[in-house]
């Protein structure tokens, strides 16, 4: 077999990332979507759009009902409730992209992606890589979730709880990104995509 890899096919990456809310996650992920170097898995959430929020782009936006259905059909990877609301994974936005070579990026809670990490699938653990976003303090994750300035103080409060006790969770995680500022965040964000895609793990055989 000659030793040359160009030529195979590789399974996709299922990059998690996780991290408190206001660790700019969500912008990193939807960047390298944007750039067209992985596809960004669309969530179902319960939770009421936000101001400038599209369903079908930023969420797939269910009622409590319609989110039962997805998981009594079993269309979900895994599911929690995070602050309050549900939130879940839709296997659609999964495993046709990973089987076809293209890269998956997820923004997902803790608990999502500790389901994910105990998931016996094959592809999946094959695919799996695992990062964490750390905000630099936490001065600054308080300064980004009152800056969003569509959260009221109540809710603001809840995230920033919760945004303290996920943080406890980093040394779960494959890599942590400590965040400074937004280009040297994306730069390291790209690293990892590009290491990753290099992986031995996921080139298919010849
Ligand atoms: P937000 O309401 O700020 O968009 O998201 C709140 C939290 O839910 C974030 O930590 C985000 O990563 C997480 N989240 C988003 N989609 C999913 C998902 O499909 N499953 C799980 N478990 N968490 C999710």
């Amino acid at each position: 077999m000659h030793p040359a890899t160009h030529h195979n096919t590789r399974l996709g990456m299922l990059l998690l990332v996780s991290g408190p809310s206001g660790s700019g996650k969500t912008t990193l992920c939807r960047r390298a979507a944007k750039a067209g170097i992985a596809n960004y898995a669309i969530s179902c959430t319960t939770r009421p759009p936000r101001p400038g929020e599209t369903n079908g782009t930023d969420y797939f936006f269910l009622t409590i009902e319609e989110f039962k259905q997805k998981i009594a059909n079993n269309e979900l990877l895994e599911h929690a409730e995070v602050h309050g609301n549900h939130y879940g994974t839709l296997k659609s936005e999964i495993f046709t992209h990973i089987q076809a070579g293209r890269d998956v990026v997820m923004d997902i809670d803790v608990q999502g992606a500790e389901h994910i990490r105990n998931n016996t699938d094959p592809q999946i653990q094959r695919a799996l890589v695992q990062l964490f976003v750390m905000p630099e303090s936490e001065a600054e994750l308080r300064t980004r979730l009152t800056g969003r300035g569509t959260d009221s103080q109540q809710i603001i409060e809840t995230r920033m709880q919760n945004s303290l006790e996920e943080m406890q969770h980093w040394q779960k995680y494959t890599y942590c990104l400590l965040s400074t500022d937004r280009e040297t965040d994306y730069q390291k964000f790209q690293a990892i995509l590009t290491t990753e895609s290099l992986n031995t793990n996921r080139i298919n055989p010849v």
